[in-house]
């Protein structure tokens, strides 16, 4: 598809902004609307009904999602741009996503380099930013590891060993096809950072932060069930001010590492998942080339950290939605889509 032929025909007085209704749509419509777009979310068969209890969405349309590439037409007929999330690379796949034939907001190509876990590593890498140390052979595993299995989702299907011994005899179970990876597991806390990569302002924003509420480590396991990780939700949180700049400067590595090896570079909301030691050094073990779930906890209200840029309160609903507003308004509309 010709995004850029598409969007020369858009009507940029009636733009819409559609997603899957899941994830962050509620945050992302919402903000949309208080821009002054319209908003459409495409809901699951037997989801939509939530969606429509909400004022904001102007239209839900129910359909099979392995049939959404059939809504794109009318889709672009009504001006739409496609805003990319967690749910949405889920349901419809990283290779659906790369030629669904819809203008997307952000750079859809980082989908593929997030689906794969050591293409993600080596972007990190190549970023400069410390990430955990991984192991090629189980047997050199000298403390203690968490084995992230390919096309894990939020956390499922991790596991993590003490020692090689016990590594041996949890690889034992998995089948041989599984692709997998073997990650130094780092003590201390998470620390998940929302950025934003503005192409009107031309900055990375650091706009936010939230820890994870995963089961069972954070459930009341009391030590009766192995450790998992399925998020059930997030928890907002801040940083001492101390770290900032650390944190502004892997931000910042990140683009532009992105902008080196995944062209048109880093464009929107991004992440960045860490771990902090005790001695504050922070680990990266996972980024997200798009929106990620926790920026739900300042929805309507804002992260703390917006104010430093816009003065006001501002959730990345909004923010993704003020962005494309005056990027539309300054003829760099096509800056922002892939
Ligand atoms: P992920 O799905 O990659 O975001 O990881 C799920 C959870 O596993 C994270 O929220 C962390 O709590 C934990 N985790 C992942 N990788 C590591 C690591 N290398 N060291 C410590 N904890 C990790």
């Amino acid at each position: 598809m010709n995004i850029e032929a598409v969007v020369k025909n858009y009507d940029l007085s009636k733009l819409n902004i559609v997603t899957i209704a899941s994830h962050s749509s509620l945050q992302i419509l919402r903000g949309a609307k208080r821009l002054g777009l319209g908003t459409i979310a495409v809901a699951k068969p037997g989801s939509g009904w939530f969606y429509r209890r909400f004022s904001f969405i102007d239209k839900v349309i129910e359909v099979d999602l392995g049939n959404m590439e059939h809504l794109a037409g009318g889709l672009v007929k009504e001006n739409s741009i496609l805003i990319p999330h967690g749910s949405y690379v889920e349901y419809v796949g990283w290779r659906r996503a790369l030629n669904m034939p819809i203008p997307t907001f952000g750079n859809r190509y980082l989908i593929e380099w997030e689906a794969n876990q050591k293409k993600k590593m080596k972007l990190l890498e190549y970023a400069g930013i410390p990430i955990p140390k991984s192991f090629n052979d189980p047997t050199q595993v000298d403390r203690p590891v968490i084995v992230k299995l390919s096309g894990a989702k939020g956390g499922r299907g991790y596991f993590i060993a003490k020692n090689a011994n016990e590594l041996a005899s949890k690889l034992s179970s998995i089948s041989m096809e599984d692709d997998y990876i073997i990650q130094e597991y780092v003590i201390g806390v998470p620390a998940y950072y929302h950025y934003f990569d503005s192409k009107v302002y031309n900055r990375v924003e650091l706009f936010g932060m939230d820890l994870r509420y995963e089961s069972n480590v954070d459930g009341r396991s009391f030590n009766l069930a192995e450790p998992t990780f399925v998020v059930v939700g997030n928890i907002p949180v801040v940083l001492r001010e101390s770290l900032l700049p650390t944190v502004q400067k892997y931000g910042e590595d990140f683009s532009k590492a992105v902008a080196e090896l995944v062209p048109p570079g880093m464009i929107g909301p991004y992440s960045l998942e860490s771990i902090i030691r005790d001695d504050l050094t922070i680990v990266v073990f996972e980024f997200s080339g798009r929106i990620v779930a926790g920026t739900n906890v300042y929805m309507g209200v804002g992260s703390p950290y917006s104010v430093l840029y816009f003065d006001e309160p501002m959730d990345m609903g909004e923010r993704i939605a003020h962005e494309i507003v005056n990027a539309a308004k300054r003829g760099k509309l096509i800056n922002i889509l892939t």
